[in-house]
């Protein structure tokens, strides 16, 4: 086996013959970025590993479910994986095709090729051989003494139960099926979710000339993408070095205020808790403001409370308004799917999260590790990956031929990544 990956021609062997595979090193469920970044911080270390992917290509979340207008929401410095920066002449936001061609060219760097349309459907740990037994619907099956979980917290879109949506006779899609407004122009559409999708989705519409009404259901930090040149997520980071949590979010809020007004006024009431300190406690992650606050407050999209049924042609609202709209778009996230296949273990949720909460997530009992679960993006992926190779690497027999290279990585201070 190759220090990166397994060769495919025995991987199709094995699931043609339905003869479990022993991987020589940890089998990564997952080639998002976590995954590759996994894969990259062992193959420094010179342990090789098997990843596996449902879909045809890496980071599918990227390529297959985000939409045409989508740039990182951070600035690029905090969206690095580990060992390798993007090309210098990235702007400050890569697009998303930036970003999956870094991916790309990270996969290449690191010679991680993952093998694809492997959708794992189970993975336990075997008592009597003491090794994880991996079990793909395609009919591999695979055994390791480490598995990883790298399936992230966006597996699968989560749509909730609205009263009457099987009535609606016009088109409805959640976000990880939109590409762009240029299919909705003139329409009147039902925006679900007001988090950053929500709130770009709804942009995108009013650009491309549809009327996007907007359900605020709960309540919502805004805060600007930058404030006074500089980034709101980086001057937070700087701060956060030298003040407490709470006098920091006072200062993001009171900045806030300044530069976008108040959002109360606009239908967006912000939660009494500061946007850091709620991330931190639940994980919801404030939305950085690029550009529909202006819309909203030119009446250009509109924000609507939270739907009480979904009508034939429209929905009716909880305040007694009723409107017409030809699509309804969900903007309302995603789950983890780890608790589907996964058996055996008490390290998850009921909702796919590690129960011990960041920094100390990243590993379970006998050679389970999470990578990706942090709530905290890229930043929170690199930190894990890392902890994670260091730790397979330090268990290897000190006569194995594998390399004992230092891992040189600078972890940024990421206890409050947005
Ligand atoms: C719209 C959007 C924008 C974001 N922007 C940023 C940003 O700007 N900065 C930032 O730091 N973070 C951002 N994030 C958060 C996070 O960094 C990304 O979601 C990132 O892709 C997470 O990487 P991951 O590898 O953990 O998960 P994913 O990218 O979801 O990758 C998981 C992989 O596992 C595969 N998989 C799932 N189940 C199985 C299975 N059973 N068997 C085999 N394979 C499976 C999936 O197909 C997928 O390829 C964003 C998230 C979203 C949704």
């Amino acid at each position: 086996m190759d220090s990166g990956s397994c060769g495919d021609q025995e991987l199709e062997d094995k699931q043609r013959t339905g003869q479990p595979l022993r991987v020589n090193g940890p089998i990564i469920v997952g080639a998002g970025p976590s995954g590759l970044a996994v894969s990259a911080c062992l193959s420094e270390l010179g342990v090789p590993s098997l990843v596996l992917e449902r879909s045809h290509c890496i980071a599918s979340l990227w390529q297959d479910k985000a939409y045409d207008r989508l740039k990182l929401h951070l600035p690029k410095q905090f969206c690095e994986l580990p060992l390798l920066p993007f090309p210098q002449h990235f702007p400050k936001y890569p697009t998303k095709d930036q970003f999956i061609s870094y991916l790309e060219s990270y996969a290449s760097h690191f010679d991680i090729k993952p093998f694809f349309h492997q959708t794992v459907q189970r993975a336990e740990f075997d008592e009597s051989c003491g090794l994880w037994r991996v079990r793909t619907r395609e009919g591999l099956e695979c055994l390791s003494r480490w598995l990883v979980v790298a399936t992230g917290e966006n597996a699968e879109p989560a749509t909730p139960d609205v009263a009457g949506l099987e009535r609606f006779q016009g088109r409805r899609l959640h976000t990880s099926g939109y590409k762009s407004a240029s299919e909705f122009r003139g329409q009147r559409v039902l925006v679900v979710g007001c988090g950053n999708s929500g709130m770009e989705v709804s942009l995108d519409l009013c650009r491309h000339n549809a009327t996007p009404h907007m359900v605020v259901r709960n309540t919502v930090h805004v805060l600007p993408r930058e404030m006074l040149g500089f980034s709101t997520f980086g001057v937070a980071m700087v701060l956060l070095k030298w003040l407490p949590l709470r006098l920091v979010d006072k200062i993001l809020l009171l900045i806030a205020n300044i530069t976008l007004g108040n959002t109360d006024q606009l239908g967006l009431r912000r939660p009494k808790t500061g946007p850091l300190e709620l991330k931190t406690a639940t994980g919801k992650t404030p939305v950085l403001d690029v550009g529909t606050l202006s819309q909203i407050k030119s009446g250009k999209i509109k924000v609507v409370a939270g739907v009480k049924e979904i009508t034939k042609n429209g929905a009716k609202f909880l305040d007694g308004q009723e409107e017409e709209f030809d699509s309804i778009i969900f903007a309302t996230g995603y789950k983890s799917n780890v608790t589907s296949w996964l058996k055996g273990v008490d390290f998850f949720t009921e909702e796919g999260m590690p129960k011990t909460p960041f920094p100390n997530g990243w590993r379970g009992d006998k050679g389970l590790y999470t990578v990706g679960f942090t709530r905290r993006g890229i930043l929170g992926t690199g930190c894990d990956a890392i902890k994670i190779a260091r730790d397979i690497a330090d268990q290897q027999p000190r006569s194995s031929s594998f390399s004992r290279i230092e891992l040189q990585l600078c972890v940024p201070n990421n206890r409050f990544c947005i």
